[in-house]
């Protein structure tokens, strides 16, 4: 058993950024953060050397330890309040804008890249934007500084080694696997070393959970067992869209990435673009429990012949069902069954026919696959028929803005997931429902980005550092 002031579960953006904030606050408390996973510099996905997903166990490389799943992401950080998650809600539209703000410069501080995307052109965004209207969608101005997957790592191993200098102590391979609450107050966390399984308990004053998307399945496991209130949020299903860089030319010079959002009828459900990866490439993640999804990101130096975007459809359920994680899981077993355990891939063209994709046919398109494994075959047997209209209707939409987006050889992949659910319920102080319980990051359900994420870390850092 061992104490300390603050115990941080997780060491990805918005559980570094806590311990950072604290150091540059001259806090002297004694900190600790538990990860799952390895430090950064010992990070490697096998599927660079084997060009084949091997679901490594226990964990997968790309999302699981020091930086979390930033270390491998493409590392676009978004600039503007409206993008990254729902914080603003929590706290205001202007504390979290100068959060952000003041978590840039931290980047800069670090390495990052000092150009910004998206701000250079401004008469060709009025353009793009007459074009999104026309097309019934709003474009959201967002100024994105890309840090580039390669260049992220880089950064993120210069935060681990400035955080260990400064006394913050860093236990990798073990994971929590419960929280010590009795009495509606949280004093500390179980942890687990993955090698031995052995088990110990760490006292805190303050315990800040921030195990982003892949602990939030086990964050609401937690806030069921420990009455932690919460509510259930949003899911995302979606598909990975892939086109050749000539049809997304324009937006993606003037943009970077471009922020769209449509309600396209009969649903008029929100349907949105995230995440574009201009000469990027499509990627696959392995949950624990199997489920592969598709992913997109871009090096900064290495670039495809493509552009990949995802293309995501909000779902919320009430009554008599609210579960949305285990409602979007489905969606994905189901797809990846098709796919034998891989992802599936569709052309736009087949699906408007009704029929599935052939190996071969992907081979007579000008755009080729950038994730070499995955199977084609027929996504509209796995997909929602409300999520799939909405797709296409939203695809549709785009051909305006981006002419060519509607091609027959258009490739969509699946399954495109991302669990926001379950929204920890917090003050504005992040206090959760429990004395000494803290919920951080994506795994609280109010961020869903690198930088929305590094904020609230930020913020929850000063709030630390002041007690
Ligand atoms: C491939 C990919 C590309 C992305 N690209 C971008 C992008 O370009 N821009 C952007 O804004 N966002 C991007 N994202 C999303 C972004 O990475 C996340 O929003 C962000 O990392 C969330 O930060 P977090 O601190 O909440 O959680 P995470 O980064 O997920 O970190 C959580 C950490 O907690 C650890 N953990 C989980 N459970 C436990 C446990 N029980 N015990 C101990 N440790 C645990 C995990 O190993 C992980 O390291 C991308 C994500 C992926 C997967």
């Amino acid at each position: 058993m061992k104490n300390y002031d603050v115990v941080i579960i997780g060491a990805g953006p918005s559980g570094i950024f806590t311990a950072l904030e604290m150091i540059k606050q001259a806090s002297q408390k004694k900190i600790i953060i538990v990860e799952k996973g390895s430090p950064v510099e010992k990070r490697a996905c096998p599927k660079a050397k084997t060009g084949k997903c091997v679901n490594c166990k226990p964990y997968c490389h790309i999302t699981t330890g020091f930086s979390g799943a930033g270390a491998f992401s493409d590392g676009k950080l978004s600039l503007n309040y409206e993008v990254g998650g729902d914080l603003p809600q929590l706290l205001g539209a202007d504390t979290v804008q100068s959060m952000i703000d003041y978590t840039d410069t931290v980047y800069l501080e670090f390495g990052a890249d000092t150009k910004i995307e998206g701000v250079s052109n401004p008469e060709k965004v009025k353009e793009i934007r007459k074009k999104a209207i026309t097309a019934g969608l709003k474009l959201v101005d967002c100024p994105i500084r890309h840090l580039g997957t390669e260049k992220a790592q880089q950064l993120y191993y210069d935060i681990e080694q400035y955080l260990i200098a400064h006394g913050v102590e860093i236990l990798f391979g073990y994971d929590c696997t419960d929280l010590v609450i009795r009495d509606n107050v949280c004093t500390g966390a179980i942890i687990r070393d993955l090698g031995t399984g052995q088990t110990d308990t760490l006292h805190g004053t303050d315990i800040v959970v921030a195990t982003g998307r892949k602990g939030a399945d086990w964050l609401e496991g937690l806030c069921e067992e420990h009455e932690i209130a919460h509510q259930p949020g949003t899911v995302d299903i979606g598909v990975r869209v892939e086109v050749r860089n000539e049809i997304m030319e324009e937006v993606n010079e003037v943009l970077y990435e471009s922020k769209l959002i449509g309600y396209p009828a009969p649903f008029k459900n929100k349907v949105r673009t995230f995440c574009q990866n201009p000469g990027g490439f499509v990627s696959q993640e392995n949950y624990d429990n199997n489920l592969a999804v598709v992913n997109g990101h871009s090096y900064k130096d290495i670039k495809s012949s493509n552009t990949n975007v995802a293309i995501l459809c909000s779902h919320n359920f009430t009554y008599p069902f609210n579960q949305p994680i285990a409602y979007a899981q489905k969606v994905g077993e189901l797809t990846n069954m098709l796919a034998n355990g891989q992802i599936l891939v569709q052309r736009y063209g087949d699906i408007l026919d009704g029929k599935r994709t052939w190996e071969k046919e992907l081979a007579q398109s000008n755009v080729r696959p950038t994730i070499p494994d995955a199977v084609a075959g027929d996504i509209t047997a796995a997909m929602p028929y409300r999520a799939m209209t909405n797709i296409i209707g939203f695809i549709k939409a785009m051909d305006y803005v981006v002419p060519g987006f509607a091609s027959t050889e258009t490739l969509l992949y699946s399954p495109e997931l991302k669990f926001y659910s379950n929204r920890v319920r917090m003050d504005t102080d992040l206090n959760t429902n429990i004395q000494g319980l803290h919920c951080l990051g994506d795994s609280s359900g109010w961020t869903r980005g690198l930088m929305m994420a590094s904020a609230m870390g930020v913020i929850m850092g000063r709030k630390l550092a002041g007690r």
